[in-house]
């Protein structure tokens, strides 16, 4: 690390800035968020500098910079654009002590400005060393989508109750009322103001200290199909706070990675007809950490509510007094149909759409199957593979087209995603080879560019 980052304190400090064109401005906008008191020395200043002049926001010296323009100057900047004039900058202003940036050159550089995320007073300073100004780009995006806008708000207000939530024990307790004023509570509270974020930190206070006395608490979250990128932000931050996680053997590694670094993480296999954990023993597991006090995650491929046997975990949980919360996932027939560039539904073609699974407790599942036989019937199987044969079987029986397209989606979403278009009376055959979890599509063929793009990757 050559260039060491700090937060220089500017409230009353003189801020220099010398030169008056785009990268001056530039400069300027930002500094003009701190509370340092800016002088700019410009011969020929832009619109923008003469009228933040003229608002008082900075002093304007007309002419060229001379010695003893940086005394007393915490840093200056040399905005010249001309290598010649900020040569000069960086030795006057040098000689009068000030530390000097010269714009876009990390060489003559004794300071660099980071890529800045700014929620004052939450700041992020990105900064590459000059190495990769595109990658600092890409992360402040990135940092910018995940804070939430008002997170300054909320932070000036969280700094003034700090005392108040000293009520909680110091650690783990503290940190979790935090965490969630932060994550959700706050956030929530800000759309409508000051005043209740206030009332709302009163009552998370109130909560978390009643809590205290209370066990732990079980997140019932929906992983998605496979992609990292299709989990959403409630799903990462609820990984984020687990002490424990347990998890399907469904569940992507990628997704794992996720997990706070210190919590334990426990595969509770649950895989079509392979070996599994039994249910009785993953309510066992949720119910004894959750009686701990630990805050447990339990993490279903997809979403929880489709298929995922969540009723029976939640009276589980609620027989043993744990309080529990569902966080919704992408199912996988909906990353499935975004595979093959269709909608799960289309004006016209079918206005209901059926999910269902090829087997249940009982062995292959029954279903309505005149309905699904009829002409322009949508159907999502899931854990299909198996009963393919005898699904056909009862499709055709009810009249259901020899023809009716049937796509088959292995890996939705992941980067070994496989597309097999096949229709009724193929259907059992085009499975044989496939392993991983599958989704069936029926009714529904790829689109035209999707297919090809598929057939491509068969052929392959
Ligand atoms: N709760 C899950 C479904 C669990 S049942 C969800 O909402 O997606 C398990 C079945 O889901 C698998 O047999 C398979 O049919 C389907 N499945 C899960 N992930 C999948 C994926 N990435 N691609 C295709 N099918 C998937």
């Amino acid at each position: 690390m050559n260039h060491f980052p700090v937060f220089l304190a500017l409230e009353g400090r003189r801020v220099l800035v010398a030169g008056g064109g785009d990268a001056a401005v530039a400069k300027l906008r930002l500094l003009l968020k701190t509370t340092a008191r800016i002088t700019v020395v410009a011969e020929a200043p832009a619109p923008e500098i003469e009228a933040w002049a003229a608002e008082g926001k900075l002093s304007l010296i007309r002419r060229g910079l001379e010695p003893g323009d940086a005394t007393c100057c915490v840093v200056a900047y040399g905005a010249h654009e001309d290598a010649a004039l900020d040569a000069r900058t960086l030795e006057l202003a040098r000689a009068d002590g000030a530390l000097v940036n010269i714009v876009d050159n990390l060489e003559l550089s004794q300071f660099i400005t980071p890529a800045i995320v700014d929620r004052d007073p939450v700041v992020v300073a990105i900064g590459t060393e000059g190495a990769a100004p595109v990658l600092a780009r890409s992360i402040k995006a990135d940092l910018e989508a995940a804070l939430p806008a008002r997170l300054g708000l909320l932070a000036r207000i969280g700094k003034t109750f700090r005392k108040a939530a000293d009520a909680l024990p110091f650690g783990a307790p503290r940190r979790r009322f935090w965490a969630e004023y932060y994550a959700e509570a706050g956030p929530r509270a800000a759309e409508a103001g000051e005043t209740a974020v206030r009332a709302a930190l009163d009552t998370l206070l109130a909560e978390h200290i009643a809590a205290e006395a209370r066990p732990g608490h079980v997140d019932l979250v929906g992983a998605g199909p496979g992609d990292p990128e299709l989990l959403t932000l409630k799903a990462r931050n609820a990984l984020d706070r687990a002490d424990v996680v347990i998890h399907d053997r469904l569940v992507a590694p990628a997704i794992l990675e996720l997990a706070r670094r210190e919590a334990i993480l426990v595969e509770a296999g649950k895989e079509g007809f392979g070996p599994s954990t039994a249910q009785d023993d993953i309510n066992a597991m949720m119910v004894e950490h959750g009686l701990k006090g630990s805050h447990v995650v339990r993490l279903k491929a997809g979403d929880p509510t489709v298929f995922g046997r969540l009723d029976e975990e939640i009276e589980a949980l609620e027989d043993a007094g744990l309080s529990w919360s569902i966080v919704p996932g992408i199912t996988a027939a909906s990353a499935a149909v975004a595979g093959i560039g269709q909608s799960l539904t289309k004006r016209g073609r079918n206005g209901s759409v059926h999910l269902l699974t090829g087997h249940d407790v009982k062995g292959f599942a029954d279903q309505d199957w005149r309905a699904l036989a009829e002409p322009g019937a949508v159907a999502a199987i899931y854990m299909g593979k198996r009963a393919a044969r005898w699904m056909q079987g009862r499709l055709l029986m009810h009249g259901g087209r020899p023809a009716t397209p049937v796509t088959i989606v292995e890996n939705a979403s992941r980067p070994d995603q496989q597309v097999r278009a096949a229709t009724l009376a193929t259907l059992p055959d085009a499975l044989t080879d496939i392993e991983g979890p599958a989704v069936l599509l029926l009714g529904l063929a790829p689109r035209a560019a999707v297919e090809a793009i598929a057939n491509r990757e068969i052929a392959l």
